[in-house]
């Protein structure tokens, strides 16, 4: 499949995963049972056993989102492993798959084994991601992942008689049938921080901003 045409809004660049106004659809009602939740005049997602949150299908109409995403294109960004900015497949090289992370360096352990609800961004996308994306800017590290999986679901849980609450829930888990997912996640092993520019290995303390 060739990759869809980019599209800007008011000049600016929106990122694949990006909602339009048009895509975005009232949460219907939360019908909360004991095997499980689904959606006021939804049918239950029987396939992947996770209720995910309900987009239309318009990108380009409307307004662009850059804040919202777009649950079905950023589970296909993130399964199919293409750039959450351009949708090209992405590409590894010698140390893996590239990623743009939140700078969490003062976390001792970081970034190995972070879980991340970001899908890939290609190297020619890194910039103009790490300028735009408001949770990056000036707060952001470009990374390599030789190894990843992708079985989290990042969502809202519902279990009976307990208030709702945002987590992350992996594949195996029961409780994934009370979970409104909002995003896929993966976690990212064999990490190496790099050098935006140059894609290549930098020491923890070098990296350029
Ligand atoms: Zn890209």
């Amino acid at each position: 499949m060739s990759a869809p045409t980019p599209l800007t809004y008011k000049g600016r660049p929106v990122p694949y995963i990006a909602a339009w106004s048009a895509e975005i659809v009232r949460l219907p009602d939360v019908l909360i049972g004991p095997t499980g939740i689904r959606l006021e005049g939804y049918p239950p997602d029987l396939l992947s056993g996770v209720t995910w949150k309900p987009n239309r299908d318009a990108r380009g109409q409307g307004e662009a989102k850059f804040d919202v995403v777009h649950v079905p294109r950023q589970r296909y960004a993130m399964g199919s492993m293409l750039c959450q900015v351009c949708a090209h497949p992405v590409e590894r090289n010698e140390y893996g798959w590239p990623w743009l992370l939140e700078d969490h360096r003062g976390e001792s352990g970081w970034p190995q084994e972070e879980v991340t609800t970001h899908p890939p961004v290609c190297p020619k996308c890194q910039p103009v991601s790490a300028l735009q994306c408001r949770h990056l800017r000036g707060n952001v590290v470009s990374v390599r992942a030789g190894r990843f999986v992708t079985d989290g679901v990042y969502g809202q849980l519902f279990q009976p008689g307990r208030p709702a609450r945002k987590t992350v829930l992996f594949a195996g888990d029961a409780r994934l049938r009370w979970m409104l997912g909002g995003q896929a996640a993966a976690t990212l092993y064999d990490v190496t921080i790099v050098d935006m520019t140059t894609q290549a290995p930098v020491p923890r303390e070098a990296v350029r901003r």
